[in-house]
């Protein structure tokens, strides 16, 4: 199998804090890699450097073949084959959710207007959303939020998505529905690394588990390995105050 994400031994600091000390992690096509560990050990940190939103300063991260700090790659094209979705959502307030949808397909030229309103429509209704398509974001509930978020981001026809807890601001109650998209969509052979709380869908959808802490993944394996077997002290001791 070949791998679609490659970071190779990944160094990243912000002043002198090494927030990753040479990382290295590779993805398959079509694998789910759920990634956990304590706040603060630079998950997220890592998650944006896959698409240059941050600049690593050590190391090499390869997108389906193309090293992503090479000053010769196109980096918009990188970015349209990885879709993003953040704790925070990032929907744009003063637009519709099917103004939402269309507006990068629109602008980067990757569809016409009209293709990418079919495309939003075939999205949204994915989501159990397309009777929302006409209001704000403002007016739905976070769990609504998100869904037309991850919606948005499939609305690039990505490779690759990312999650970064997607679920960590939401009301209880509505974390079932977003973790049932992002199931779907691991159901469907998407590649997908997500960083999340939610031990329980690192179980069930994962087909590899990553501990990250201090800039290292200290431990990677099938979820019944890291869940019930976990080698590393750092591991045990996270597992034993989340689960
Ligand atoms: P996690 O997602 O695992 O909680 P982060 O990647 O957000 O961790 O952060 C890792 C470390 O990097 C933290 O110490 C954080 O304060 C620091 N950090 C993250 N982003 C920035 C930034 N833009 N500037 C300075 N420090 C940052
Ligand atoms: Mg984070």
């Amino acid at each position: 199998m070949a791998a679609i994400i490659e970071a190779r031994d990944v160094h990243k600091s912000f002043g002198k804090n090494e927030v990753l000390k040479g990382l290295s992690l590779a993805v398959n096509e079509g694998e789910v890699v759920v990634m956990i560990g304590p706040s603060g050990s630079g998950k997220s940190t890592f998650l944006r450097s896959l698409n240059k939103l941050e600049a690593i300063n050590d190391g090499q991260i390869i997108i389906d073949g193309e090293d992503i700090s090479d000053s010769k790659v196109n980096i918009d094209k990188v970015r349209e084959k990885v879709g993003m979705v953040f704790q925070h959502f990032n929907l744009f307030p003063h637009l519709t959710v099917m103004e939402n949808m269309i507006l990068a397909p629109v602008q980067l030229g990757k569809m016409t207007k009209n293709e990418a309103i079919d495309n939003a429509k075939t999205l949204l209704k994915r989501v159990g959303l397309l009777e929302k398509a006409d209001v704000k974001p403002d007016t739905l509930s976070g769990g609504q939020k998100q869904r037309v978020a991850i919606a948005r981001a499939l609305a690039m026809n990505p490779e690759i998505m990312l999650f970064d807890e997607p679920t960590s601001a939401l009301d209880p109650e509505m974390v079932g529905d977003v973790l049932d998209v992002m199931k779907e969509l691991a159901k469907e052979g998407m590649t997908m690394i997500v960083v999340t709380h939610e031990m329980g869908f690192a179980k069930q959808v994962a087909d590899r588990v990553v501990f990250f802490a201090d800039g290292y993944i200290r431990e990677e394996g099938k979820p019944a390995e890291i869940f019930e077997n976990p080698q590393d002290e750092r591991t045990r001791d996270f597992l034993n105050k989340v689960l």
